[in-house]
């Protein structure tokens, strides 16, 4: 498809194809003290800590793409986003920014260093936050991750008394921990704790990924469905299909390769570095931090932006397979 070549110069951000942007990903950070299988390369290199936007840089584009841009959720993600000291401090700057129409704050962590924080983030303003947690038997967490589960449950602890809500995330991935999906059920089931699977996708660091690693949305119902009844419920805007287990619990799963969503895809990206990218497959992105630091004004920002988001691609819908990118997981930030 042709994008016509006027880009909107105001308005909520949007793309040729008719999608609007109303939530940004925020990377702040690219390191991490987790090697998830499914994301880390095997010898990561981390970027020099001169090219991470600082807390001034990134809370003025997030109020950019909130004031003029028509941005109303933030999720802040990495690398590990606990890793950055002031990750507190961003997220109390970023509630500031509620009046000017920001309306939600969340985060995405594998809660290593949640548990001493989780109150003060409440406090700062988070709204919920997303913990990766791929088993809960320490032995095979430990063979997905390098690391130790112990504070991951603590952290969920933490979070859920500190009144976040809380969702968790497991990738699972065929030979690896496909035998973990009723354990986590059970267990999440169990806590009452909301629980998604999500698709294993061809982005991770080392090239692990292929196809037939993939334990799709189908496959993990038919294990699902061996111990509980099963009701798929109506789609939401989320990217996440729903499925009520024994009339009372509700199980998520996104199809992100059996079923991609990219045609309502409201969704862009700013990895640490301050490159925009409108899609997790994308090849190209926009560099902000070249020109936010050498002066760029907001209306010069916000064009840049409007540009960029405006030739977002289709999606992994229409390319399928392994997505060869500039920028691996863990620094775009998923
Ligand atoms: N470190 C944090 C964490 O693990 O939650 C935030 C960053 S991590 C890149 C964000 C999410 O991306 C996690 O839920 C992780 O499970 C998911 N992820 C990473 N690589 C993936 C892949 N190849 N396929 C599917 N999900 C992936
Ligand atoms: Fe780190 Fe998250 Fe990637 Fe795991 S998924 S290696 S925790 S960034």
């Amino acid at each position: 498809m042709n994008a016509p070549l006027l880009i909107p110069a105001n308005g909520p951000l949007r793309d040729a194809r008719g999608r609007s942007k109303r939530k940004l990903r925020v990377s702040l950070t690219d390191r991490c003290n987790l090697q998830c299988l499914y994301c880390m390369p095997e010898h990561p290199k981390w970027l020099p800590r001169e090219q991470i936007l600082r807390r001034d840089e990134l809370v003025r584009l997030v109020r950019l793409f909130v004031t003029e841009l028509g941005v109303r959720e933030i999720r802040l993600t990495g690398g590990e986003p606990l890793l950055r000291r002031d990750a507190v401090e961003i997220t109390a700057e970023l509630n500031a920014l509620r009046p000017l129409g920001l309306d939600r704050i969340a985060m995405t962590s594998n809660a290593l260093r949640l548990a001493p924080v989780a109150r003060a983030l409440k406090d700062a303003g988070l709204d919920d936050i997303n913990i990766s947690i791929d088993s809960i038997t320490p032995d095979r967490f430990r063979a997905m991750t390098r690391g130790d589960v112990t504070p991951v449950l603590a952290g969920i602890d933490a979070a859920r008394h500190a009144g976040l809500a809380v969702k968790l995330n497991s990738v699972v991935i065929r030979g690896y921990n496909e035998d973990e999906v009723l354990p986590l059920v059970r267990w999440a089931y169990g806590e009452q704790l909301s629980l998604r699977f999500i698709e294993f996708m061809p982005l991770d660091g080392r090239g692990l990924w292929t196809q037939d690693k993939v334990i799709t949305e189908a496959q993990v119902l038919e294990q699902v469905q061996q111990e509980f009844a099963v009701q798929r419920l109506p789609r939401t805007s989320e990217p996440a299909e729903y499925f009520l287990l024994n009339g009372r619990y509700r199980l998520g799963i996104i199809p992100t390769i059996s079923r991609p969503f990219c045609s309502t895809c409201d969704r862009v990206r700013l990895s640490a570095t301050g490159e925009l990218y409108s899609c997790l497959f994308s090849e190209q992105f926009r560099d902000l931090k070249t020109p936010l630091r050498s002066g760029a004004d907001d209306a010069e920002l916000a064009h840049a932006i409007r540009g960029h988001v405006w030739h977002k691609e289709a999606g992994y819908a229409e390319r399928k397979g392994y997505a060869e990118r500039p920028i691996t997981m863990h620094h775009l930030g998923g």
